[in-house]
Protein backbone atom coordinates (compact mmCIF):
# COMPACT_ATOMS: atom_id res chain seq x y z
CA UNK A 1 0.00 0.00 0.00
CA UNK A 2 1.30 3.40 -1.00
CA UNK A 3 1.73 6.22 1.62
CA UNK A 4 -1.17 8.15 -0.14
CA UNK A 5 -3.41 4.40 0.38
CA UNK A 6 -2.25 4.69 4.03
CA UNK A 7 -2.95 8.38 4.41
CA UNK A 8 -6.80 7.42 3.45
CA UNK A 9 -7.14 4.46 5.65
CA UNK A 10 -5.86 6.48 8.75
CA UNK A 11 -7.39 10.12 8.54
CA UNK A 12 -10.43 9.30 6.37
CA UNK A 13 -9.79 11.67 3.76
CA UNK A 14 -6.97 11.96 0.98
CA UNK A 15 -3.88 13.74 1.71
CA UNK A 16 -3.51 17.51 0.48
CA UNK A 17 0.46 16.24 -1.12
CA UNK A 18 2.74 13.80 -1.33
CA UNK A 19 6.62 14.68 -0.57
CA UNK A 20 9.45 12.59 -0.72
CA UNK A 21 13.21 13.79 0.45
CA UNK A 22 16.25 11.41 0.05
CA UNK A 23 19.27 9.63 2.39
CA UNK A 24 22.62 10.75 1.49
CA UNK A 25 25.95 9.68 1.73
CA UNK A 26 28.73 11.82 2.16
CA UNK A 27 31.69 11.21 -0.34
CA UNK A 28 34.27 12.85 1.62
CA UNK A 29 35.10 15.38 4.58
CA UNK A 30 34.31 14.04 7.72
CA UNK A 31 33.81 15.59 10.73
CA UNK A 32 34.23 18.61 8.84
CA UNK A 33 31.03 20.28 9.08
CA UNK A 34 31.19 21.89 12.85
CA UNK A 35 34.43 22.75 11.54
CA UNK A 36 33.12 25.25 9.22
CA UNK A 37 35.02 23.17 6.60
CA UNK A 38 34.22 21.65 3.43
CA UNK A 39 31.48 18.46 3.04
CA UNK A 40 30.73 16.29 0.01
CA UNK A 41 27.68 14.16 -0.21
CA UNK A 42 25.44 12.84 -2.85
CA UNK A 43 21.55 12.06 -2.38
CA UNK A 44 20.66 8.39 -2.65
CA UNK A 45 17.84 6.98 -4.39
CA UNK A 46 16.27 5.79 -1.07
CA UNK A 47 13.66 8.38 0.04
CA UNK A 48 10.95 9.00 2.96
CA UNK A 49 7.75 9.73 1.44
CA UNK A 50 5.42 11.81 3.55
CA UNK A 51 1.37 11.83 2.68
CA UNK A 52 0.47 15.54 4.03
CA UNK A 53 -2.92 17.31 4.67
CA UNK A 54 -3.07 20.85 7.20
CA UNK A 55 -5.16 21.27 10.26
CA UNK A 56 -6.15 24.22 11.42
CA UNK A 57 -7.26 22.98 15.09
CA UNK A 58 -3.83 22.82 16.31
CA UNK A 59 -3.93 18.73 16.34
CA UNK A 60 -0.46 17.22 15.18
CA UNK A 61 -0.80 13.62 13.85
CA UNK A 62 2.16 11.34 13.29
CA UNK A 63 2.38 7.93 11.49
CA UNK A 64 5.33 5.68 10.26
CA UNK A 65 4.07 2.72 8.09
CA UNK A 66 8.12 1.70 9.05
CA UNK A 67 7.02 1.48 12.77
CA UNK A 68 4.89 -0.68 14.65
CA UNK A 69 2.17 1.34 17.10
CA UNK A 70 -1.04 3.39 16.87
CA UNK A 71 -0.67 7.21 15.14
CA UNK A 72 0.55 9.72 17.61
CA UNK A 73 -1.10 12.66 18.42
CA UNK A 74 0.13 15.60 19.61
CA UNK A 75 -0.83 19.68 20.28
CA UNK A 76 1.77 22.03 18.04
CA UNK A 77 1.24 24.65 21.34
CA UNK A 78 2.46 21.99 23.69
CA UNK A 79 5.66 20.91 22.18
CA UNK A 80 8.48 20.58 24.53
CA UNK A 81 12.02 19.95 23.76
CA UNK A 82 13.81 16.65 24.60
CA UNK A 83 10.34 15.50 26.06
CA UNK A 84 9.63 12.85 22.66
CA UNK A 85 12.21 9.58 22.38
CA UNK A 86 10.30 8.31 19.79
CA UNK A 87 10.83 8.73 15.74
CA UNK A 88 7.84 11.33 16.30
CA UNK A 89 10.29 13.49 17.66
CA UNK A 90 11.61 14.16 14.19
CA UNK A 91 8.39 15.53 12.29
CA UNK A 92 7.53 17.17 15.87
CA UNK A 93 10.45 19.24 16.12
CA UNK A 94 10.30 20.68 12.34
CA UNK A 95 6.49 21.40 13.60
CA UNK A 96 8.26 22.98 16.67
CA UNK A 97 11.57 24.83 14.81
CA UNK A 98 8.42 26.52 12.12
CA UNK A 99 6.48 27.53 15.01
CA UNK A 100 9.63 28.88 17.34
CA UNK A 101 11.01 30.64 14.07
CA UNK A 102 7.64 32.33 14.12
CA UNK A 103 6.13 30.33 11.08
CA UNK A 104 2.31 29.66 11.91
CA UNK A 105 2.04 26.22 11.54
CA UNK A 106 -1.74 25.45 13.11
CA UNK A 107 -1.02 21.56 12.57
CA UNK A 108 -0.91 18.38 9.99
CA UNK A 109 -1.84 15.13 9.70
CA UNK A 110 1.55 12.66 8.57
CA UNK A 111 1.44 9.11 6.94
CA UNK A 112 5.56 8.42 5.95
CA UNK A 113 7.21 5.38 4.71
CA UNK A 114 10.85 5.43 3.96
CA UNK A 115 13.21 3.05 1.86
CA UNK A 116 16.04 4.91 3.73
CA UNK A 117 17.70 1.83 5.95
CA UNK A 118 17.72 3.54 9.72
CA UNK A 119 20.88 3.44 11.72
CA UNK A 120 23.01 2.76 9.05
CA UNK A 121 24.74 6.37 8.61
CA UNK A 122 22.72 6.91 6.01
CA UNK A 123 20.61 9.62 7.29
CA UNK A 124 16.98 8.42 7.38
CA UNK A 125 16.40 11.07 10.04
CA UNK A 126 17.41 14.22 7.88
CA UNK A 127 15.13 12.66 5.57
CA UNK A 128 12.16 12.24 7.50
CA UNK A 129 12.84 16.23 8.82
CA UNK A 130 13.22 17.80 5.39
CA UNK A 131 9.95 15.40 3.81
CA UNK A 132 8.29 16.81 6.35
CA UNK A 133 9.99 20.63 5.92
CA UNK A 134 9.15 20.77 2.55
CA UNK A 135 5.44 19.85 3.12
CA UNK A 136 4.61 21.84 5.40
CA UNK A 137 6.79 24.66 3.86
CA UNK A 138 4.43 23.72 0.60
CA UNK A 139 1.38 23.55 2.57
CA UNK A 140 1.10 26.44 4.76
CA UNK A 141 3.20 28.49 1.75
CA UNK A 142 5.55 29.62 4.01
CA UNK A 143 8.62 30.68 1.14
CA UNK A 144 11.33 29.49 2.70
CA UNK A 145 14.27 28.50 0.36
CA UNK A 146 15.87 24.89 0.62
CA UNK A 147 18.75 25.67 2.79
CA UNK A 148 16.39 27.61 5.28
CA UNK A 149 14.53 24.56 5.46
CA UNK A 150 17.54 22.46 6.27
CA UNK A 151 18.51 24.41 9.09
CA UNK A 152 15.29 24.47 10.60
CA UNK A 153 15.00 20.52 10.29
CA UNK A 154 19.16 20.42 11.57
CA UNK A 155 17.53 22.32 15.01
CA UNK A 156 14.81 20.26 14.96
CA UNK A 157 17.16 17.29 15.37
CA UNK A 158 19.66 18.84 17.34
CA UNK A 159 17.01 20.60 20.00
CA UNK A 160 14.23 18.61 19.82
CA UNK A 161 15.03 15.30 19.58
CA UNK A 162 18.60 16.05 21.46
CA UNK A 163 20.74 14.59 18.88
CA UNK A 164 23.94 16.90 17.72
CA UNK A 165 24.68 16.84 14.59
CA UNK A 166 26.12 19.23 11.61
CA UNK A 167 23.71 20.76 9.11
CA UNK A 168 25.27 18.80 6.19
CA UNK A 169 22.51 15.74 6.18
CA UNK A 170 20.13 18.02 6.39
CA UNK A 171 21.41 20.36 3.11
CA UNK A 172 21.96 17.20 1.83
CA UNK A 173 18.52 15.78 1.48
CA UNK A 174 17.04 19.19 0.65
CA UNK A 175 19.46 20.63 -1.61
CA UNK A 176 20.96 17.82 -3.84
CA UNK A 177 20.75 17.29 -7.62
CA UNK A 178 20.47 14.26 -9.73
CA UNK A 179 24.10 13.30 -11.52
CA UNK A 180 25.81 15.64 -8.90
CA UNK A 181 27.74 16.12 -5.76
CA UNK A 182 26.76 18.62 -3.50
CA UNK A 183 29.63 20.84 -2.05
CA UNK A 184 28.38 22.50 1.19
CA UNK A 185 30.86 24.90 2.46
CA UNK A 186 29.88 24.98 5.90
CA UNK A 187 31.06 28.34 7.06
CA UNK A 188 28.46 30.64 4.82
CA UNK A 189 25.93 27.97 4.44
CA UNK A 190 26.82 28.33 0.26
CA UNK A 191 26.81 25.33 -1.88
CA UNK A 192 27.80 24.40 -5.07
CA UNK A 193 26.23 20.97 -7.68
CA UNK A 194 29.35 19.22 -8.82
CA UNK A 195 29.12 17.04 -11.38
CA UNK A 196 29.36 13.19 -10.82
CA UNK A 197 28.40 11.26 -13.83
CA UNK A 198 29.69 7.80 -12.62
CA UNK A 199 28.30 5.72 -14.96
CA UNK A 200 29.43 7.91 -18.20
CA UNK A 201 32.65 7.31 -17.09
CA UNK A 202 32.33 3.23 -16.40
CA UNK A 203 31.98 3.82 -12.67
CA UNK A 204 29.91 2.79 -9.87
CA UNK A 205 29.79 4.50 -6.22
CA UNK A 206 29.14 1.21 -3.88
CA UNK A 207 27.55 1.95 -0.45
CA UNK A 208 28.58 -0.82 2.38
CA UNK A 209 26.23 -1.27 4.80
CA UNK A 210 28.37 -2.86 7.59
CA UNK A 211 25.18 -3.74 9.70
CA UNK A 212 27.17 -2.24 12.85
CA UNK A 213 24.78 0.38 14.20
CA UNK A 214 26.36 3.57 15.22
CA UNK A 215 25.34 5.92 18.43
CA UNK A 216 27.09 9.03 18.26
CA UNK A 217 25.15 9.89 21.46
CA UNK A 218 27.74 7.67 23.33
CA UNK A 219 30.09 10.84 23.67
CA UNK A 220 32.71 10.10 21.52
CA UNK A 221 31.23 12.84 18.35
CA UNK A 222 31.15 15.21 21.56
CA UNK A 223 34.88 14.34 22.25
CA UNK A 224 36.28 14.46 19.27
CA UNK A 225 34.12 18.12 18.97
CA UNK A 226 35.80 19.57 21.71
CA UNK A 227 39.30 18.34 20.62
CA UNK A 228 38.51 20.16 17.33
CA UNK A 229 37.78 23.25 19.40
CA UNK A 230 40.84 23.30 21.54
CA UNK A 231 42.96 22.72 18.80
CA UNK A 232 41.19 25.81 17.33
CA UNK A 233 41.60 27.64 20.39
CA UNK A 234 45.57 26.83 20.87
CA UNK A 235 46.26 28.14 17.60
CA UNK A 236 44.33 30.89 17.72
CA UNK A 237 41.65 30.66 14.88
CA UNK A 238 37.93 30.53 15.35
CA UNK A 239 37.47 27.69 14.01
CA UNK A 240 39.87 24.75 11.86
CA UNK A 241 38.74 25.99 8.73
CA UNK A 242 40.93 28.68 9.03
CA UNK A 243 44.28 26.50 8.87
CA UNK A 244 44.86 26.30 5.76
CA UNK A 245 47.05 22.86 4.73
CA UNK A 246 50.18 24.61 3.21
CA UNK A 247 50.79 25.54 6.92
CA UNK A 248 49.64 22.22 8.66
CA UNK A 249 52.87 21.31 9.86
CA UNK A 250 53.77 24.57 11.21
CA UNK A 251 50.61 24.54 13.01
CA UNK A 252 50.68 20.95 14.43
CA UNK A 253 54.40 21.53 15.96
CA UNK A 254 52.48 24.08 18.10
CA UNK A 255 50.02 21.64 19.48
CA UNK A 256 51.55 19.84 22.52
CA UNK A 257 48.68 17.06 23.06
CA UNK A 258 48.98 14.51 20.63
CA UNK A 259 45.19 13.72 20.49
CA UNK A 260 44.51 16.99 19.68
CA UNK A 261 47.21 16.95 17.18
CA UNK A 262 45.92 13.93 15.29
CA UNK A 263 41.97 15.39 15.21
CA UNK A 264 43.62 18.84 13.75
CA UNK A 265 45.74 16.88 11.14
CA UNK A 266 42.31 15.25 10.44
CA UNK A 267 40.26 18.23 9.98
CA UNK A 268 42.82 20.32 8.24
CA UNK A 269 43.71 17.73 5.78
CA UNK A 270 40.26 16.12 5.28
CA UNK A 271 38.79 19.46 3.96
CA UNK A 272 42.32 19.70 1.40
CA UNK A 273 41.18 16.22 0.05
CA UNK A 274 37.61 18.14 -0.75
CA UNK A 275 39.21 20.61 -2.44
CA UNK A 276 41.46 18.24 -4.42
CA UNK A 277 38.23 15.83 -5.45
CA UNK A 278 36.46 18.69 -6.34
CA UNK A 279 39.53 19.50 -9.18
CA UNK A 280 39.05 16.34 -10.14
CA UNK A 281 35.63 15.94 -10.70
CA UNK A 282 35.42 19.18 -12.23
CA UNK A 283 38.33 18.27 -14.81
CA UNK A 284 36.49 14.73 -15.92
CA UNK A 285 38.98 12.87 -13.66
CA UNK A 286 36.77 10.82 -11.94
CA UNK A 287 39.23 7.74 -11.54
CA UNK A 288 41.60 9.65 -9.58
CA UNK A 289 39.39 10.34 -6.61
CA UNK A 290 39.63 6.79 -5.30
CA UNK A 291 43.61 7.48 -3.38
CA UNK A 292 41.69 10.51 -2.12
CA UNK A 293 39.11 8.53 -0.66
CA UNK A 294 41.45 5.93 0.85
CA UNK A 295 43.62 8.53 2.40
CA UNK A 296 40.71 9.79 3.79
CA UNK A 297 39.69 6.87 5.21
CA UNK A 298 43.56 5.78 6.83
CA UNK A 299 42.59 9.82 8.40
CA UNK A 300 39.67 8.27 10.09
CA UNK A 301 40.77 5.44 11.35
CA UNK A 302 44.30 6.87 12.68
CA UNK A 303 44.16 9.95 13.49
CA UNK A 304 39.94 10.49 14.30
CA UNK A 305 39.78 7.22 15.53
CA UNK A 306 36.23 6.97 14.45
CA UNK A 307 36.05 3.58 12.46
CA UNK A 308 35.58 0.07 13.57
CA UNK A 309 37.17 -3.50 12.06
CA UNK A 310 33.90 -3.87 9.89
CA UNK A 311 34.42 -1.06 7.93
CA UNK A 312 38.31 -1.16 7.99
CA UNK A 313 37.68 -4.35 6.77
CA UNK A 314 34.93 -3.36 4.09
CA UNK A 315 38.22 -0.62 2.50
CA UNK A 316 40.85 -2.95 2.92
CA UNK A 317 38.56 -6.08 1.03
CA UNK A 318 37.17 -3.85 -1.52
CA UNK A 319 40.48 -2.17 -2.54
CA UNK A 320 42.51 -5.87 -2.71
CA UNK A 321 39.92 -6.95 -4.61
CA UNK A 322 40.64 -3.88 -7.86
CA UNK A 323 38.59 -1.24 -6.41
CA UNK A 324 40.02 2.06 -6.98
CA UNK A 325 38.93 3.65 -3.51
CA UNK A 326 37.04 3.21 -0.79
CA UNK A 327 36.31 4.97 2.90
CA UNK A 328 33.89 4.99 5.96
CA UNK A 329 31.94 7.80 5.53
CA UNK A 330 29.41 9.10 8.31
CA UNK A 331 29.70 9.13 11.87
CA UNK A 332 32.03 6.60 12.43
CA UNK A 333 31.84 3.13 15.04
CA UNK A 334 29.44 1.34 11.89
CA UNK A 335 27.31 2.56 9.58
CA UNK A 336 28.51 2.65 5.74
CA UNK A 337 31.24 3.09 3.72
CA UNK A 338 31.71 3.94 0.13
CA UNK A 339 33.51 1.75 -2.78
CA UNK A 340 34.80 3.73 -6.02
CA UNK A 341 35.26 0.70 -8.56
CA UNK A 342 34.82 0.26 -12.54
CA UNK A 343 31.35 -1.14 -13.25
CA UNK A 344 32.81 -4.08 -14.84
CA UNK A 345 34.52 -4.86 -10.93
CA UNK A 346 31.22 -4.48 -9.09
CA UNK A 347 30.39 -8.16 -8.81
CA UNK A 348 34.42 -9.11 -7.83
CA UNK A 349 34.80 -6.65 -5.01
CA UNK A 350 31.38 -7.32 -3.92
CA UNK A 351 32.05 -10.93 -3.74
CA UNK A 352 35.53 -10.13 -1.83
CA UNK A 353 33.84 -7.77 0.62
CA UNK A 354 30.83 -10.39 2.01
CA UNK A 355 33.35 -12.91 2.03
CA UNK A 356 36.14 -11.43 3.85
CA UNK A 357 33.16 -10.55 6.46
CA UNK A 358 31.75 -14.04 6.74
CA UNK A 359 35.34 -15.15 6.90
CA UNK A 360 36.21 -12.65 9.34
CA UNK A 361 32.48 -14.12 11.46
CA UNK A 362 30.83 -10.52 10.72
CA UNK A 363 27.27 -9.96 9.65
CA UNK A 364 26.75 -9.73 5.89
CA UNK A 365 27.30 -6.68 4.83
CA UNK A 366 24.28 -4.98 2.56
CA UNK A 367 25.60 -3.69 -0.54
CA UNK A 368 23.67 -1.13 -3.11
CA UNK A 369 24.69 0.92 -5.55
CA UNK A 370 24.58 4.77 -4.39
CA UNK A 371 23.28 6.78 -7.97
CA UNK A 372 23.15 10.41 -7.24
CA UNK A 373 19.90 10.98 -6.79
CA UNK A 374 17.54 14.00 -6.49
CA UNK A 375 17.18 16.01 -3.36
CA UNK A 376 13.22 16.29 -1.95
CA UNK A 377 10.81 17.13 -4.07
CA UNK A 378 6.89 17.21 -4.25
CA UNK A 379 5.96 13.78 -5.52
CA UNK A 380 1.85 14.70 -6.03
P1 LIG B 1 20.43 7.58 10.60
O1 LIG B 1 19.92 8.97 10.45
O2 LIG B 1 21.88 7.45 10.37
O3 LIG B 1 19.65 6.57 9.82
P2 LIG B 1 19.57 8.03 13.28
O4 LIG B 1 19.76 7.27 14.55
O5 LIG B 1 20.00 9.44 13.22
O6 LIG B 1 20.24 7.16 12.14
O7 LIG B 1 18.04 8.02 12.89
C1 LIG B 1 17.30 6.82 12.92
C2 LIG B 1 15.98 7.11 13.60
O8 LIG B 1 15.15 7.88 12.71
C3 LIG B 1 15.17 5.86 13.90
O9 LIG B 1 15.55 5.29 15.13
C4 LIG B 1 13.76 6.43 13.94
O10 LIG B 1 13.52 7.08 15.17
C5 LIG B 1 13.81 7.50 12.86
N1 LIG B 1 13.34 6.93 11.58
C6 LIG B 1 14.06 6.71 10.47
N2 LIG B 1 13.30 6.19 9.48
C7 LIG B 1 12.06 6.07 10.00
C8 LIG B 1 10.81 5.59 9.48
N3 LIG B 1 10.69 5.09 8.25
N4 LIG B 1 9.74 5.65 10.31
C9 LIG B 1 9.85 6.13 11.56
N5 LIG B 1 10.99 6.57 12.09
C10 LIG B 1 12.09 6.55 11.33
MG1 LIG C 1 20.57 10.61 11.60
Amino acid sequence: MGVREGFEELYGAAPQGVWAAPGRVNLIGEYTDFNEGFVMPLALPHTAVAAVSRRTDGVLRLHSADIEGPVVELRVDELEPLTNTSWAAYPAGVVWALRSAGHPVTGADLHLASTVPTGAGLSSSAALEVVTALALNDLYELGLTRPELALLAQRAENDFAGVPCGVMDQTASACCAEGHVLHLDCRDLSIRQVPFDLSAHGLELLVVDSRVKHALGDGAYAERRAGCEEGARQLGVSHLRDVAYEELDGALSRLPDERVRRYVRHVVSDDHRVERVIALLEAGDVRAIGPILTDGHVSLRDDLRISCPELDLVVSAANAAGALGARMTGGGFGGSAVVLVESADVDTVTKAVTEAFAAAGHTAPRVFPAVPAAGARRLS
